[in-house]
């Protein structure tokens, strides 16, 4: 057992000192090290430009679950007595309802479909909560983006403000910049297991100049030309620091992004070879940190998982059975959540890494291809 090595879920790899150090010694000359100072400045034109967007469709928070933040303030404004409920997927991580619940608002549970593992905009505009509701948050999981015309038509015909959790989707939407929209505020998380991060770190992108404004006032205690707190804010500004880190990312993010495309066309190429109870999604179907196995039944994914935690594979439920069954959410209002349980019970996270050899690769799909044979024969020839 102890010969075997250990192959975690996803190993980070930000960029070395000596590369930040450059932009950090930038920071030292200007004497600016936080409240949007020439780095974090820089780091929104460099990105906006990769987008080919304006300036101003990207600001930065220091952090994902920040940007969320930033983005209901800016958009929606905190909960009224009137519209408590924000309807949130069950199918997500924990920061999009906690983000909701810091806004005042009250999180109501959604199912997800099965095949998106996503809300239904069009099930979402008839639901009978709507009258008490005063936001609507739908998640990108994993990086799959939405409909974000479905996304702005929902927002127009229920009257009722949009945000999206796009936390995991900075690739899909570096490929897609129109997925970027004047009508639904998006948030980014650049955290160090995202693949673009600046150790902790997020950014709202949207076209809404007013909206963007509004954005840098509610990151920043609700100023805006004065020290007079105006609107709910809070202190969601990333610092000189983590946009060093940033720029550094950025400059070698060309070779990283090649870097993940051939881990992922490996783990195709190689799984091809297998025959695997579930189906494989990598990039660029989902962002370049996951390769996902959507198993064929529950009881196929808690083989396949048994196997690679008994092989030190690690393995993740990343979203766990949805957040209407955790702690702290479990008193909350939910829908029927079948859905949500299923996806939560059949979509598995395999190890991904820039850097992950084939080796391991070979050694995942060789464990989870024994786990499966083990199965009842009526069901591993499905
Ligand atoms: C990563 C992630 C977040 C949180 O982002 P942080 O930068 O860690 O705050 C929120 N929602 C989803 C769906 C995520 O994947």
């Amino acid at each position: 057992m102890t010969d075997l090595a250990f192959i975690p879920v996803f190993r980070p790899l930000l960029p070395p000192a000596d590369a930040v150090a450059a932009y950090l010694r930038q920071a030292d000359a200007a004497r600016f090290y936080t409240n949007r100072g020439p780095l974090v400045r820089r780091l929104e034109q460099r990105l906006a430009a990769a987008l080919g967007l304006p300036g101003h469709a990207v600001r930065t928070a220091s952090s994902g679950t920040a940007a969320i933040e930033v983005a209901i303030l800016a958009h929606a404004g905190p909960a009224r007595a009137d519209r408590p409920l924000a309807l949130i997927p069950g199918y997500t991580f924990a920061a999009t309802a906690l983000a909701a619940e810091r806004c005042g608002y009250v999180p109501h549970f959604v199912d997800v479909g099965p095949e998106t593992w996503a809300v239904d905009p069009a099930a979402l505009a008839r639901h009978p909560l709507l009258a008490r509701t005063g936001l609507i948050l739908p998640v990108a999981p994993f990086g799959r983006m939405p409909d974000m015309a479905d996304l702005a038509r929902l927002s127009r015909d229920t009257g009722i403000p949009v945000v999206l959790d796009a936390a995991a989707g900075f690739e899909q939407v570096l490929d897609r910049p129109a997925l970027v929209t004047a009508e639904v505020p998006m948030a980014i998380s650049f955290h160090a297991t995202k693949t673009f991060s600046t150790g902790e770190g997020g950014a709202i992108l949207w076209l809404d100049a007013a909206g963007q404004d509004r954005a840098v006032q509610v990151a920043n205690f609700g100023f805006r030309l004065s020290r007079e707190c105006r609107i709910a804010g809070t202190n969601a500004k990333m610092s000189e620091y983590h946009a060093a880190v940033g720029l550094a990312m950025l400059d070698g993010f060309a070779d990283r992004r090649a870097d993940y495309a051939r881990v992922a066309a490996a783990w195709r190429r190689l799984a091809a070879g297998f025959s695997l109870p579930g189906r494989l999604y990598t990039a660029p179907e989902v962002s370049s940190a996951y390769v996902l196995l959507w198993a064929e039944d529950e009881t196929a994914f808690l083989a396949l998982e048994t196997a690679c935690t008994a092989a030190r594979i690690e393995t993740r439920r990343w979203y766990e059975a949805g957040l209407q069954d955790q702690p702290h959410f479990a008193h909350l209002g939910r829908d029927a959540m079948a859905g949500t349980r299923a996806v939560g019970r059949r979509l598995l996270g395999l190890p991904m890494a820039c850097d992950l050899t084939e080796e391991a690769i070979a050694t995942v799909l060789a464990t989870l291809h024994r786990a499966a044979a083990a199965l009842p024969p009526a069901r591993a020839a499905g």
